[in-house]
């Protein structure tokens, strides 16, 4: 009995996912449910694309971050916020925050390329350079939290941030009627477990399927060893799905071991195709991390024979030179490239 109850106080709820919609849906893009014609009939079912990749930062954490934003109180707002992601939570954060009159401290080591800074200051983020390595960069984030009294907004096991990205799943079952799959790319967590909390208390019956690359799975790795264990990072071209669901994991775990039907893994050359297959039949431009459901489905690997199956596309931040040549036919293997 004490057991289940702190299982559910992790969980984050319909109700919290309900109040993010209501907050969020002004700033944010209800991302378009479209056909993805080849790959249904590849499949043999109905196959719709959620296309997050569309939203003004190149990414569904638009959503997550907004909430939080939105969530803080008048004396927090005054505070400010900080994160250490300089990916498309960094962004995410930067933006919202800069659409409120917030200020936003973004961490980040020598060590991130350029385009990845500009990226954050275009969006109105303040950018901290410290160190030479991400762990610095978090020990600097942890120091201001502590110091200058700045707000952490984690990047996936934060209830507000679940919560926001969790307005997907709402918007999906109010799009289409018969769906009774979702397809989602899994890192820590924050996508799948929001999504899953909102279809499953809308539509019990539908089947949640979470995807990641097989090189460095926290997540999958975590649920099979029954809590949060360290991954080794490696080089991915699903990049935004790398990195650990953090070892004292307060909600996402969780919420993805009790919510989720299935979690699979795909290889460096089945996200690649699938980049290429989105790029070939559909023009749809997007990150290897974004690419992972399509992989899945692509490959065989997740049964959609006669189901109606959404798939979150996330993201569209992908280096432009390596994007190039992936659509040219080449299967890029970044742990064989000098970084
Ligand atoms: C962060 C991210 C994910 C995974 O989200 P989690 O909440 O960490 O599981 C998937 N795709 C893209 C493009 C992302 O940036």
């Amino acid at each position: 009995m004490l057991i289940l109850r702190a299982m559910t106080d992790a969980h984050i709820s319909l109700a919290d996912i309900e109040a993010a919609q209501a907050k969020i849906r002004p700033h944010v893009l209800r991302a378009p449910l479209v056909p993805a014609f080849p790959l249904s009939d590849a499949v043999g079912g109905e196959v719709r694309l959620k296309l997050e990749m569309l939203q003004a930062t190149g990414a569904f954490k638009l959503r997550g971050a907004t909430n939080a934003i939105l969530s803080l109180s008048d004396a927090d707002r005054a505070r400010g916020v900080v994160t250490c992601s300089t990916g498309n939570h960094g962004r995410g954060v930067a933006y919202a925050a800069h659409l409120q009159g917030v200020r936003a401290v973004i961490c980040m080591s020598e060590l991130v390329p350029q385009v990845k800074i500009d990226g954050i200051k275009r969006f109105g983020g303040e950018v901290r350079i410290v160190g030479k390595s991400q762990d610095e960069a978090e020990v600097e984030a942890m120091r201001l939290m502590r110091d200058e009294g700045l707000i952490y907004i984690s990047p996936f096991d934060h209830p507000h941030v679940v919560a926001g990205q969790g307005t997907i799943g709402l918007e999906l079952v109010e799009d289409w009627a018969e769906m009774d799959t979702v397809v989602v790319p899994l890192s820590g967590g924050g996508l799948l477990a929001g999504i899953a909390a909102a279809v499953k208390a809308k539509r019990p019956s539908a089947r949640l399927i979470g995807v990641t690359m097989e090189r460095g799975p926290a997540m999958y790795d975590s649920l099979r060893a029954g809590k949060p264990v360290e991954v080794v990072e490696e080089p991915t071209l699903a990049d935004s799905l790398g990195g650990g669901i953090g070892l004292d994991n307060a909600h996402t775990f969780a919420m993805v071991r009790d919510l989720v039907d299935e979690t699979v893994l795909v290889s460096e050359a089945e996200i690649a195709a699938a980049m290429r297959a989105l790029y070939r039949d559909q023009q749809i431009v997007c990150e290897g991390g974004a690419a992972v459901g399509v992989a899945a489905l692509l490959t065989g690997k997740i049964d959609a024979k006669d189901r109606h199956t959404a798939v979150i596309v996330s993201g569209r931040n992908v280096d432009m030179d390596i994007y190039t040549r992936i659509v040219n036919g080449e299967d890029v293997d970044l742990a064989k490239e000098r970084r």
